[in-house]
């Protein structure tokens, strides 16, 4: 249904360059708009859980996104202070065959504009979208320094700021968490092993990662604080603030940011996802419907479902009823991803050394006894496949 259908996509990150690849792939003519004079990504990691790896075999780039990136062996809770292990959760023991790839983003981005190149989409890049006029059977697209475009069916997907999304909802609300979050990659020391640690710790957590065959790792650390810091992710800070929030940590944790050279801070914010992700002849995706916390590692694998859902969609019930039937089935689940990230924001800090006593010890329990269920309770969001359902 999709063949020779026009479309036009807003925004060229990771939701919008798999969207475009996944709707090409169904036979429609693509067009992405994205504003950065070159399609790149900052520096940081990502990690693709096993539900993400699913939509990137199904376009047929599982062997590539395999190729550049670390899979993840295990999770390995610490705590910070003393660097002890309190549990570990071994992937390939526990759940064979669940892969987590641990991405540099811009080869992610690399991966999927390249596909999306392949399946003939234009990537035009420097044009900035400053407006966009839903009508019911087309949207205008005003474009810094371009004449206005009518676009037969538009997807908005331009991130936390989405046009689109004001487009077709009433504006955002979003409520500081009172966390601030760094991050920032290190030159890696070439022993580390392929999986995620995370320093838990009082009032504060830091994850760190192995990337590019585990040449450079990635820290994300995060810290409870009553100020906050402004939104969005490329604010420079200063390495010595990250070092000093973490002083109390062992000193393996303390070497590792020690290699800090520059960093990033951003203030992390809950926002409601999207009432509205549909209207007329256009929809939004990823960010644009849905930004969320980053304590379940989802945001980019839910822009990829989407992307997947999205192009299912349209292509089996038409660009009528597809945008639709494609919130019905997304709604729902990112409300529950979303859900489940907000919950596990202070998951990893203590407030007193007693609270610390009996989480960590609750931990190795489940660790010894269980370990198959503190991995399991996740089953819902890693072992949904998009692609088969
Ligand atoms: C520190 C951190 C760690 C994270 N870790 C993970 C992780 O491990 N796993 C995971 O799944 N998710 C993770 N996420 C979340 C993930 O990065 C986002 O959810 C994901 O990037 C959203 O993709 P998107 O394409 O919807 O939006 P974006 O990545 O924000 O892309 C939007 C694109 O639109 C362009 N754009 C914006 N406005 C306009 C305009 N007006 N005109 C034209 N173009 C425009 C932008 O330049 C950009 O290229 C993390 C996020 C952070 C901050």
């Amino acid at each position: 249904m999709l063949k020779g259908q026009e479309i036009t996509v807003l925004g060229g990150g990771i939701g919008g360059l798999a969207a475009a690849a996944a709707l090409a792939m169904r036979g429609a003519k693509v067009t992405v708009l994205e504003q950065a004079p070159a399609i790149r990504e900052v520096g940081a990691g990502l990690q693709i859980s096993p539900n993400g790896v699913a939509v990137l075999d199904a376009m047929g780039l599982g062997a590539t996104a395999r190729a550049r990136s670390v899979a993840s062996k295990a999770v390995v809770l610490k705590d910070g202070v003393s660097g002890r292990d309190v549990i570990r959760l071994d992937f390939e023991k526990l759940k064979p065959g669940r892969e987590f790839l641990m991405f540099h983003r811009a080869d992610l981005i690399d991966i999927l504009a390249e596909a999306a190149r392949a399946q003939g989409v234009t990537i035009e890049t420097g044009a900035k979208v400053t407006r966009v006029d839903v009508g019911q059977n087309s949207t205008l697209v005003e474009i810094e320094g371009q004449p206005t475009r009518e676009a037969h069916f538009v997807v908005g997907a331009e991130g936390l700021h989405s046009l689109m999304y004001r487009a077709l909802n009433v504006p955002r609300d979003p409520v500081f968490t009172g966390q601030v979050a760094w991050r920032a990659l290190v030159p890696a020391e070439g022993d580390e092993a392929a999986e995620a640690t995370i320093w838990m710790g009082p009032g504060r957590h830091m994850v760190s990662y192995p990337l590019r065959g585990g040449q450079i790792l990635n820290i994300v650390a995060v810290q409870e604080r009553s100020g906050w810091v402004a939104e969005g992710w490329n604010h420079d800070d200063d390495p010595a603030n990250l070092r000093k929030a973490f002083a109390m940590y062992a000193p393996e944790a303390r070497a590792l940011l020690e290699r800090v050279e520059t960093v990033n801070l951003w203030g992390l914010f809950r926002h409601p996802v999207a009432e509205q992700w549909h209207k007329g002849n256009s929809v939004i995706l990823g960010d644009a419907a849905h930004p969320t916390l980053p304590f379940m590692a989802q945001g980019a694998v839910m822009a990829l479902e989407d992307a997947w859902v999205l192009a299912e969609c349209l292509s089996v019930s038409g660009i009528e009823e597809g945008p639709a039937l494609y919130q019905a089935r997304r709604r729902h689940r990112v409300i529950n991803v979303v859900e489940a990230a907000n919950r596990n924001a202070s998951n990893y800090h203590y407030a007193s050394p007693a609270l610390k006593f009996v989480g960590h010890n609750a931990l190795r329990l489940a660790g010894r006894f269980a370990s198959a269920r503190v991995l399991g309770r996740f089953d819902w969001v890693y072992e949904h496949d998009v692609t088969r359902a």
